[in-house]
């Protein structure tokens, strides 16, 4: 059985601590590999490499990062149906969808080839006689990036671009579950030019994570996953003094006016919900359907649930491949029940689908009438399940979300331009929607969530991901009188 090993100072790093994880394929619930899971001193080994390379990397020049930058954008490029691959082999997740979140990690290496722009600092001329003063922003040294198994190409990418355009280098501890893409990028990283040690990949679980944490060389860490572990990375490494941007779990709410045109709707529910098994943090897990809209909605989303096609992430007629593991399908199996068991309409039961072989696969849900008490709606299922509210008016629906603990994404849909507009005004949320159910904003824009969606104060990528990954600093210069200069310039002092 194949290991997947530490990949440290542009090299494979065997692990040493004797511990492994086993790694799924998801579609046929066989083992496929194991991934070693680092203990203290392999995790020393990275950030001692990453530290070591520091040095030369924060003086590289602008133009060598941007160069190094476009040569990794164009191997992930050229290498993305291979990423792709590893990607279904290993999450699950249809080619379709793999091949799309290549896409939008390849937009984040995009944005860091502008790192020359992005990194001008301000200036201001005579701020006292003969006193200039400028701001510049410099590189914080090791950064650590920690992250999830459900988008385990796109998420590092989220990280890794703009972190060493900056001059930072990077210790990434990729999710366990499904290391072999970014193991892969981080070769096409090296593949490009970048210098040993700029990035440094250790596998592992809590024991990694918590050196990582507590690393006296870590300036900061950058963490996507579930709430409770993004509140105990931001409380651990803040502890320690490190900067923290901690992205948690979500309830993402779709909000149905009456007005709003129900094919559309409903097209987006279903692809927004059961894309990727609703194994996305920006799942729509909620339709608010107000008024009217509520009968008409559901019959169109229960009619396209029975011809979406269920598969291997491999068998290019799927649209919906099988969960991570089996423990977490059958977790997500038993809310369907116990959301029956607590008063909601079963409308249709993924549990009653069924497959050939012992993949981790499970049917599409739809549970209406569900109220704000129950489990379904309580907690992050983050699997193939919808639950419907259904709402007296607009206002009851924007309460409902503001009274969620989460607040990743909310979308709307209406064709009222005025009802759209007090949406995002109203909306309690850190992305928003307007007849778009997973608002993820591109990469020149920053992405995150408010309340138990976000840990820190700073958003991940775009402009907020180089603010992350700087730290200002201020200069203050007075300049000689001029009077005083060895050249005759021609004009009284400092004029
Ligand atoms: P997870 O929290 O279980 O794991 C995330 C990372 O933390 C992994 O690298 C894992 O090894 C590590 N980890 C797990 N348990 C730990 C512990 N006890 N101590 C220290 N480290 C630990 O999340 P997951 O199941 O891999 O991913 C799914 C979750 O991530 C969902 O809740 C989803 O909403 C969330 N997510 C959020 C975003 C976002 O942008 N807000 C994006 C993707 C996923």
């Amino acid at each position: 059985m194949e290991t997947i090993n530490h990949y440290v100072n542009g090299t494979t790093l065997e692990c040493r601590s004797g511990r492994a994880h086993p790694v799924y394929n998801p579609a046929t619930g066989e083992q496929a590999a194991e991934v070693g899971l680092a203990g203290v001193e392999e995790v020393d080994a990275a950030v001692a490499s990453s530290r070591a390379a520091f040095e030369e990397w924060r003086h590289t020049s602008l133009a060598a990062r941007t160069k190094l930058m476009h040569s990794f954008r164009n191997l992930v490029e050229a290498n993305a149906a291979e990423i792709a691959e590893r990607l279904t082999a290993e999450h699950g997740k249809v080619h379709a969808d793999a091949l799309g979140e290549v896409a939008r990690g390849l937009e984040n290496i995009e944005y860091a080839c502008g790192i020359a722009d992005l990194l001008k600092g301000s200036f201001n001329s005579q701020a006292a006689t003969g006193v200039d003063v400028h701001t510049v922003r410099q590189p914080l040294g090791v950064v650590a990036g920690i992250t999830p198994f459900n988008f385990p190409a796109m998420v590092p990418l989220w990280m890794i671009p703009n972190a060493v355009a900056c001059g930072n280098t990077f210790v990434l501890k990729p999710s366990e579950r499904d290391p072999s893409a970014p193991r892969f990028v981080a070769e096409l990283f090296f593949e490009a030019g970048f210098p040993p040690g700029v990035l440094n990949v250790v596998n592992g679980d809590k024991v990694a994570v918590d050196r990582l944490l507590t690393h006296p060389d870590i300036a900061a860490v950058s963490f996507v996953g579930s709430t409770p572990i993004a509140r105990y990375v931001h409380e651990a490494a803040t502890a320690s003094g490190k900067r923290v941007q901690a992205l948690g779990g979500a309830k993402n709410h779709m909000v149905v006016l009456p007005d709003a045109d129900i094919d559309l709707a409903a097209d987006s529910a279903v692809s927004a919900a059961y894309g990727s098994a609703g194994e996305r943090c920006m799942a729509v897990s909620v339709v608010v359907a107000v008024g009217d809209s509520a009968d008409p909605l559901v019959d169109a989303i229960k009619v396209r649930m029975d011809k979406l096609r269920i598969g291997p992430g491999d068998d290019p007629d799927a649209e919906m491949g099988p969960l991570i593991t089996r423990e977490h399908r059958d977790r997500v199996a038993g809310y369907i029940g116990a959301g029956e068991a607590e008063g909601a309409t079963v409308v249709v039961d993924g549990r009653h689908a069924a497959f050939d072989g012992d993949g981790f696969f499970l049917g599409v849900s739809l549970l209406d009438h569900v109220t704000a008490d129950m489990s379904v709606y309580r907690d992050e299922i983050f699997g193939p399940v919808l639950c419907v509210v259904r709402s007296d008016s607009y206002r009851e629906a924007v309460d409902l979300i503001a009274g969620n603990p989460w607040g990743n994404g909310a979308a709307i849909f209406t064709r009222d331009g005025g009802a759209a507009r007090q949406f995002q005004l109203d909306a309690d949320a850190g992305m928003v929607g307007i007849n778009v159910p997973i608002p993820v904003p591109v990469a020149y824009h920053s992405f995150g969530g408010w309340k138990g969606s976000l840990f820190g104060d700073m958003h991940m990528y775009g402009p907020e991901g180089v603010r992350f990954f700087t730290k200002a600093k201020a200069i203050t210069t007075r300049w000689p009188d001029p009077a005083d200069s060895t050249v005759d310039l021609g004009f009284p002092r400092n004029r």
